[in-house]
């Protein structure tokens, strides 16, 4: 639900009251809000949330309700939604290094569709979950990606045709080719580079009587953080379809994993200023979440948000801390801020990927409560 800054203000401060602080909302306005915005940039593009970006059993429900389907990476994934009745053909195992147990859960359970990206991966899937529909993940660039993931994941291209043959001699079915362009890839010649790969691999499939039905698109679609950002995924999304279409034949099944573009922009984090203090000629405050709570996205999304306060003035460059006693747990050494009391309110917006979930108990300071709001 969009808001005014006066509605949002409103909000924020009787929350704050009500509950304490920090709070993490999430809103489901939002949140549906951004499904939406999916689908009619991609229409045709079957999305499936990459349940890792936030796996808050309120935005699972949400999502289940409206209809997308998951990408899950373990057993407690794969169980958290199935306890919202979500059935196992709405659910792709895209994570391409998967426990025995879980592969057996899977297929006891029958969610049938997977990655994989070497051949080792095969024979394990082959073993413990046989006959399972598999996509070959290949690498592909990553350039300018906030967080890259071919580091790490994907097969060479030119492997991609010796392991589909290899995946149906083990009796799996090869079904398709999926890759990821890196976490917040705002560079279209990522996906523009990835999608001709994907279309080579498929053209040389069918040459060899290997016919494929799915592409999976991955995750990666940006969104803005800061007032100065511009809409990036709306313009890149032209070039996406174009090229599907180009590229591929109307009958191959298209799919996609986001994470960050559809939790993103739907939670919105509050703190309040628990301590202040003048060092080195600057003023630290230090507030009450921070690295090792919900803005743990800063270290491990390489995350960067824009703090807001209500106060209004002269601004000044100031450090914002967080409140355990480690010094890594430092927010950020460069805002503009008014100066400011202890007891005001902070607050964050854009922060539902890879925050709350990777909050930890540090200090015996628990995660920020979650309140969901319309
Ligand atoms: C993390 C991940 C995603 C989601 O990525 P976003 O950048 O958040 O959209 C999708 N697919 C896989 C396999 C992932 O590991």
């Amino acid at each position: 639900m969009k808001r005014t800054k006066k509605e949002l203000k409103r909000t924020i401060v009787a929350l704050a009251k009500k509950h304490g602080t920090p709070l993490f909302l999430i809103s489901k306005g939002l949140l549906l809000e951004q499904v939406e915005k999916f689908r009619s940039l991609l229409p045709g593009v079957k999305p499936y949330y990459a349940v890792k970006a936030n796996s808050h059993p309120y935005i699972l429900k949400c999502l289940a309700e409206h209809g997308t389907g998951f990408d899950v990476a373990s057993i407690q994934e794969i169980k958290m939604v199935f306890d919202l009745g979500v059935t196992a053909d709405r659910m792709i195992f895209a994570n391409t290094v998967k426990r025995p147990e879980a592969l057996k859960f899977a297929a006891q359970h029958g969610v049938r569709l997977m990655t994989f990206d070497s051949e080792y991966e095969l024979h394990k899937i082959a073993k413990y979950a046989p006959g399972s529909k598999v996509l070959i993940r290949i690498k592909v660039p990553n350039v300018g990606s906030i967080v890259e993931l071919s580091l790490k994941f994907g097969a060479e291209p030119a492997d991609a045709i010796p392991f589909l043959i290899k995946a149906y001699q083990l009796k799996l079915k090869p079904a398709g080719v999926s890759f990821h362009v890196g976490s917040q890839s705002t560079n279209i010649e990522n996906y523009l580079a990835s999608l001709e790969m994907a279309s080579i691999i498929f053209n040389d499939a069918k040459l060899k009587q290997l016919p494929l039905e799915i592409l999976d698109i991955g995750g990666g679609f940006p969104i803005r953080y800061f007032d100065h950002d511009k809409e990036f995924f709306a313009p890149m999304a032209v070039y996406i379809r174009k090229e599907i279409k180009r590229l591929f034949s109307p009958d191959v099944a298209v799919i996609a994993e986001p994470g960050r573009a559809i939790v993103g922009p739907s939670c919105l984090l509050v703190m309040q200023v628990v301590g202040k203090s003048i060092r080195g000629n600057k003023h630290w405050y230090y507030l009450d979440d921070g690295v090792y709570g919900s803005l743990s996205g800063i270290i491990y999304d390489h995350a960067k948000y824009q703090y807001r306060t209500f106060r209004r003035g002269i601004t000044q460059i100031t450090t914002l801390a967080g409140p355990t006693c480690d010094s890594l747990d430092i927010i950020s050494v460069s805002e503009d801020m008014p100066e400011l009391e202890i007891g005001d309110l902070l607050y964050c917006e854009n922060i539902g990927a890879y925050s709350w979930t990777t909050a930890t108990n540090f200090n015996g300071i628990p995660p920020a409560e979650v309140i969901p709001i319309p």
